[in-house]
């Protein structure tokens, strides 16, 4: 019991997300957009939100800019 070689999955997996990610944008130029109120990057509607019919409560491109403002906000509140 001396090997503890992990294999190195987050390396493989980076070049097919990018492939998809390039892939996608391609058919969603029609989708509705709107920029996130942390990063101030453009995002598109997805159908997780549609589906459930989230998309106007939607205001961060992801779950970690959703948390990060969060806690800015909490720390901001903190400070003063
Ligand atoms: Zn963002």
């Amino acid at each position: 019991m001396g090997s503890t070689k992990a294999p190195p999955n987050a390396l493989s997996a980076a070049p097919r997300t990018l492939e998809r990610m390039a892939r996608g944008t391609e058919h969603q130029a029609t989708r509705e957009q709107k920029p996130c109120e942390h990063c101030g990057r453009p995002f598109q509607d997805r159908k997780r939100w549609a589906g459930r019919d989230q998309w106007d409560e939607v205001r961060y491109c992801s779950r970690a800019c959703r948390s990060a403002a969060a806690a800015q906000r909490r720390r901001e509140r903190r400070a003063s």
